[in-house]
């Protein structure tokens, strides 16, 4: 399937979306930016610093003022071209928090973009006009610990960045990623009743209670399986991942690894497990 690169494709009135030439394991064709607005703009989700696709956005805004750029989170894939962007059409910058680097020790991994500077900073509930609409923080920690998305007015579209998307399940990383946050940010969307979701990453979900709902499921179901396999024996990550994962592709071992970590985690925190060095058990 070919995805449109660098193409503006309108979604409903007042939402575009334009893909980005990033494909990986990760980011499936590409992270998907997000243009709300017709007189006026908000961009979601600048993306990479790419040449083309600033160039993409840019021919997209057309000229037209843009009053925010907003950003879901701070991985590299999502946040870097808001400089570029921010450089052009003079707009600012405006989301998630710069990730508190010292805070808890050290949470940033190599895919955190460290020269994030945003010029406001939206609150969870926090809202932003624009274009006569407006678009509302929904704090959404897990996937990262700064993760926003955003609600657009009463329309029911929610702008889920990586936090549900609509190709794969949502890595969850430590240290910054944090599996009790994000599966509290879970039933936080099973709360609301929105129409359709608009991920970064693969298409509109269309049914996003049922999708949510799987989602949790299938991290239960991930959870148990963990739990089963250190009950059975004392293992190292490795050794889980080996059995919880058969036939994994091997680019997602590392993903793969931390994700159990995250269970692991969560599954300590709540007096389930306990760790020697890098041997985890049940707890006695
Ligand atoms: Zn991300």
């Amino acid at each position: 399937m070919d995805a449109p690169y660098a193409v503006s494709e309108q979604l409903e009135p007042g939402v575009a979306r334009i893909l980005a030439h990033n494909p990986s394991a990760f980011t499936y064709f590409g992270t998907q930016t997000y243009l709300v607005g017709e007189r006026e703009l908000a961009v979601i989700d600048p993306g990479p610093d790419i040449p083309n696709h600033v160039d993409a956005l840019v021919q997209a805004i057309a000229g037209r003022p843009v009053a925010a750029i907003m950003c879901t989170h701070t991985h590299r894939d999502h946040s870097p071209a808001s400089r570029a962007l921010a450089a052009t059409c003079g707009a600012p910058i405006v989301g998630c928090a710069p990730l508190v680097l010292d805070d808890a020790g050290p949470r940033a991994d190599a895919a955190f973009d460290r020269d994030y500077a945003p010029d406001r900073i939206l609150a969870d509930g926090e809202a932003l006009a624009v274009d006569g609409r407006t678009l509302t923080a929904v704090a959404t920690p897990g996937h990262t610990s700064n993760h926003l998305c955003f609600a657009l007015d009463d329309s029911g579209a929610l702008f889920t960045g990586d936090h549900v998307m609509g190709w794969s399940t949502t890595v969850v990383f430590p240290p910054d990623g944090d599996m009790a946050d994000y599966m509290a940010s879970l039933d936080k969307l099973r709360q609301r009743a929105d129409r359709i979701y608009y991920p970064a990453h693969g298409p509109p979900v269309a049914k996003p209670q049922q999708l949510v709902r799987g989602m949790q499921g299938h991290r239960l179901q991930r959870e148990k399986q963990i739990l089963r396999l250190v009950k059975e024996r004392a293992r190292d990550i490795p050794a889980i991942v080996a059995a919880a994962y058969p036939g994994l592709d091997p680019r997602l071992v590392v993903a793969a690894g931390g994700s159990v970590l995250a269970h692991l985690l969560d599954l300590e925190a709540r007096g389930l497990v306990v760790r020697q060095k890098d041997i985890w058990r049940e707890s006695a």
